[in-house]
């Protein structure tokens, strides 16, 4: 398990001939060893022309042996061991338990993608019977999903691990049939060749092509929009900043065939405090926000960035609470310098405005981010589109309402978010419903009396919302759902059974659920004569 710098195309390391530089260590301030090398536009495009030629053969494997690959992936990244563990710590200043729960993260999410593999539903079968004596005859239709193609993935630099090179987006690209090629992120280099090592050992023991993945290794914009442009790729998964996300979606507009992008981009994720909670339970509520606020520096997209409430007594207990409690946590190192340089810009543009009042604002050195709780208006908020952008680390506005059309004023004036929270006792049940149309339109989640740190990758959750939290609202990038974005369909009509590809053929969906003439369903009521 050692890092050599190299990028991993076809299998192998391969030295970037792009030039080279030095990860680095935002604790201790230094370069780490070794040199990283930077790839240039023909590596890109080896590595794509790889993916597309893998792409036949890996997206019509069947579903166990798809399945066993990504368990395969697993056993690898496991069995890296604390190499892994030493190396994230060292790259992205984040603590070793914070890491050992993303490498859990990364695993189990790679089993829950082989699992709904093995389940089969994700391919969304569907077979309409003929009916030759309806006027018109109907033709036997049969729809499946098929994955779209190579995809290009840009690892994120707040989950080295879960959202980066073996994260959710790859995972699920690999469910969906499709290559990968990964764009690692320049702040975790070391981190991301390990893994990267990792998949490679897989795909060579699951005897796949050697295209089904790649790292790119690299600084500069010019790497991503290469990959990008290359017309292999079919799809890109990205989480990181809103104009990374925007040169992007451009990049992808502008090809001769554009591709769609599934970035995740800015959110500042609203927390309402309804009044009857907040009469009952407001420092109870602030110590929470507190902690969920500061929890990893507060790198994190589902950081609560803007808390709405209205402007009384109950507001104040609630700020003195928070206030008193994020006075005692102490600023701790980003994950990169560039992050610091950011939030610190963000927090003095906050401190700074004319309408903003600064309740607690802890002083960062470099290369760290401290709390930061800021109090305005409704009427601020709602006339100064500033306020409402996104400072990426611990710190949060307040926004004073004067009542709940205000609240609602400001809930509608809001971007799309990825989550919305709604701090509330059963008395404030008639205004959560006023207000939950409005948040619906928002967002990709809404919590109730919880807070939107901590996200569970599960069948069911969104990690996503409308723009700019996300490029698509209509995906996440969390979830076994995040299958959907690297899939189409297509209908094979009239087919005779020889020809339908053998995930169709009646053997093979008996026992799988299908929609079968509209009803689900998963005993298969069609005999081979019958489906003919
Ligand atoms: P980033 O700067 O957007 O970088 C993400 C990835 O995209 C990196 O691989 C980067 O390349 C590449 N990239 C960035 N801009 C590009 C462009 N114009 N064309 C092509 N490729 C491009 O994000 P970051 O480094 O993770 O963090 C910077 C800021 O993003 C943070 O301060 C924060 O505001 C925001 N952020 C938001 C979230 C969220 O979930 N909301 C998460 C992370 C970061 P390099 O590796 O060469 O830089």
């Amino acid at each position: 398990m050692i890092i050599s710098g190299n990028a991993l195309i076809g299998g192998q390391g391969v030295r970037g001939n792009g030039g080279s530089f030095f990860a680095f260590d935002p604790t201790l301030q230094q370069t780490i060893e070794p040199q990283i090398s930077i790839v240039d536009q023909h590596q890109i495009g080896q590595a794509c022309e790889l993916a597309d030629a893998a792409f036949e053969s890996f997206s019509s494997l069947s579903n166990q042996a798809r399945a066993a690959f990504l368990d395969t992936v697993v056993e690898e990244i496991e069995a890296i061991g604390d190499t892994l563990i030493l190396r994230a710590m060292a790259e992205s200043g984040l603590p070793r338990t914070r890491l050992e729960g993303e490498r859990g993260r990364t695993t189990g999410q790679l089993k829950l993608f082989a699992t709904l593999l093995r389940e089969g539903s994700w391919a969304d079968l569907r077979i309409d019977s003929a009916l030759p004596d309806r006027a018109p005859p109907r033709p036997e239709l049969r729809m499946r999903k098929v994955g779209l193609g190579p995809v290009a993935v840009f690892a994120a630099s707040n989950f080295p691990l879960a959202f980066s090179v073996a994260g959710g987006d790859t995972a699920a690209a690999f469910a969906a049939g499709c290559p990968v090629v990964v764009k690692a992120h320049s702040a975790h280099p070391g981190t991301s060749e390990l893994i990267g090592q990792a998949i490679v050992r897989a795909v060579a023991r699951s005897r796949l092509h050697a295209g089904v993945f790649a790292l790119l290794t690299g600084s500069g914009n010019g790497i991503g929009q290469a990959l990008v442009r290359h017309p292999a790729i079919k799809a890109v998964g990205f989480t990181g900043s809103r104009s990374g996300g925007l040169a992007l979606m451009a990049v992808a507009a502008e090809r001769p065939v554009p591709i769609p992008v599934y970035a995740e981009m800015s959110s500042i994720n609203p927390v309402v405090l309804l009044p009857h909670a907040m009469k009952h339970r407001a420092e109870q509520i602030a110590q929470g926000f507190a902690t969920s606020l500061t929890l990893g520096v507060g790198q994190f997209c589902t950081n609560p960035g803007l808390i709405l409430a209205r402007d009384d007594e109950h507001l104040t207990q609630f700020i003195a609470t928070a206030k008193a409690v994020l006075s005692q946590t102490n600023p701790a190192t980003m994950l990169s310098s560039g992050i610091a340089e950011s939030y610190q810009r963000g927090v003095a543009a906050l401190t700074g405005h004319d309408d903003v009042e600064t309740v607690l604002q802890k002083v960062s050195e470099a290369g760290k981010g401290g709390a930061a709780l800021f109090l305005t208006t409704a009427e601020a908020f709602l006339s100064k589109h500033e306020l409402g952008a996104e400072v990426f680390g611990p710190a949060s506005l307040i926004v004073a309402c004067q009542d709940d059309a205000q609240v609602l004023a400001v809930i509608r004036s809001l971007e799309g978010q990825l989550t919305a929270t709604i701090q509330m006792d059963d008395d404030d049940l008639p205004l959560a419903q006023k207000l939950l149309p409005d948040l619906e339109r928002k967002v990709g989640r809404i919590l109730v009396n919880g807070f939107p740190t901590g996200v569970e990758v599960s069948t069911a959750m969104v990690h996503g919302g409308p723009f700019p939290a996300t490029s698509d609202g209509r995906s996440t990038s969390v979830g076994t759902a995040a299958i959907e974005r690297f899939l189409r369909p297509i209908c094979y009509q009239n087919f005779p059974a020889a020809l339908l590809p053998e995930s169709m053929q009646d053997d093979n969906v008996s026992d799988v659920w299908r929609r079968q003439d509209g009803a689900l369903s998963k005993l298969s009521h069609l005999s081979k004569g019958e489906a003919a």
